[in-house]
């Protein structure tokens, strides 16, 4: 409130403000007109109000509880007041009090003062603070064109924890205790697990594959998932490595597939996601959790099959590892689901790294700048 407006006005209202006189007598004639003497004080105070201030001051001095002008009023003339004099006393004062209440209301409607207005002044033609339209990270959106094609297919999707057992990581997925299969993959382990069973210590997932098992306990065959997820591994960074990254399995499970429908599952893959000019090539591999396994390669997407430096002049790109899945990984989810039984069923897997298509796509050579936080690079992709 502004302490200036409020004196202007008690100092104005003091200076023709007459304290409320005692009255000497009660007939109409006196109380009509020491009553209008007041109608008109309040009436020509309310005239001059100009601001909130003045209006907030206005109220006090008029209706303010203990010091109030109404309050003075009824302690002096109505309390003061023979009993015959009592009604009329109170009739006076009740439409004087209508009235102030009235003057109050009219003057409510006032806006803020000049000088209020001229501090808050704001210069619309500035221009506006600029908010960022959030975008979808390339690794995201990567990921994400990778989940439609296979959910074209029929896939579903499925998750699972980054902090897994050793069983769902390893165990599960046919890599024995001891088997040096495991050292392929450096894991980062949950530090002071040493005192439990090995199959239940913790570690971050080396890959999205326990999730194919946690699927397989969950529910019988056919099964069909992509999974799409967040990867670690205790790799040194390059240009290439990182110790974070992503992966897309997937998981087809039902009687009798077979080698050829994993073929043709991914090379329509492949070609949804490059284009319908790109050939894909089989070659043998080895994965512990499938068997038979194979790399696969696609035709180069920068030459076209010619041979370039990207392609090394070779004509052609190492883009994911697939197989059929081994009887041994069957067995650990029939443990669960009886259902998984290799001599009735059979199924295929395979796993792609979302950051190598996603360099590959983008033309991106450094992995690391995908993790970087740096808005120059993302900037590109929004
Ligand atoms: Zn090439």
């Amino acid at each position: 409130m502004g302490s200036g407006a409020l004196c202007d006005l008690s100092c104005n209202l003091r200076m023709t403000n007459e304290a409320i006189p005692n009255l000497t007598a009660f007939d109409e004639a006196s109380l009509g007109q020491a009553f209008a003497a007041l109608e008109s004080q309040a009436r020509g105070e309310a005239a001059a109000l100009s601001s909130p201030e003045v209006v907030e001051a206005f109220r006090l001095r008029w209706l303010g509880r203990k010091q109030g002008r109404l309050n003075e009023v009824s302690s002096r003339w109505l309390k003061a007041a023979p009993p015959e004099a009592k009604k009329p006393v109170g009739e006076h004062f009740k439409s004087l009090k209508e009235l102030v209440e009235n003057l109050l209301d009219q003057a409510s409607g006032l806006g803020p003062s000049d000088a209020a207005l001229a501090a808050e002044t704001i210069d619309i033609t500035l221009p506006g603070t600029t908010r960022l339209a959030g975008a979808e990270h390339p690794i995201t959106r990567t990921m994400n064109e990778i989940v439609q094609v296979f959910a074209g297919l029929g896939y579903s999707v499925g998750v699972g924890p980054e902090v897994e057992t050793d069983f769902y990581n390893f165990e599960s997925m046919n890599f024995p205790p001891g088997h040096p299969a495991r050292d392929t993959q450096d894991t980062l382990v949950i530090a002071g697990q040493e005192r439990r069973p090995l199959r239940e210590r913790l570690l971050l997932r080396t890959h999205t594959s326990p999730v194919q098992m946690r699927t397989m306990e969950q529910q019988p065959p056919p099964v069909r998932i992509v999974i799409p997820g967040k990867v670690h591994r205790n790799d040194a960074a390059d240009a290439t490595h990182s110790p974070i990254f992503h992966q897309v399995e997937g998981l087809c499970v039902d009687a009798n597939v077979t080698f050829s429908d994993l073929k043709g599952t991914l090379d329509h893959a492949m070609k949804a996601l490059f284009g319908s000019s790109v050939k894909t090539r089989f070659f043998p591999s080895f994965f512990p959790f499938t068997e038979p396994s194979a790399d696969v390669q696609i035709s180069c997407i920068f030459c076209g099959g010619k041979g370039c430096r990207k392609c090394k002049q070779s004509g052609w790109i190492e883009l994911l590892g697939c197989g059929m899945v081994d009887p041994a990984v069957f067995a650990f989810a029939a443990e669960k689901q009886p259902a998984y039984d290799p001599k009735k069923i059979s199924g295929f897997a395979f796993g792609m790294g979302v950051e190598r298509i996603a360099m590959m796509k983008y033309g991106v050579s450094e992995i690391g700048q995908f993790f970087a936080g740096d808005m120059r690079f993302l900037g590109q992709f929004a």
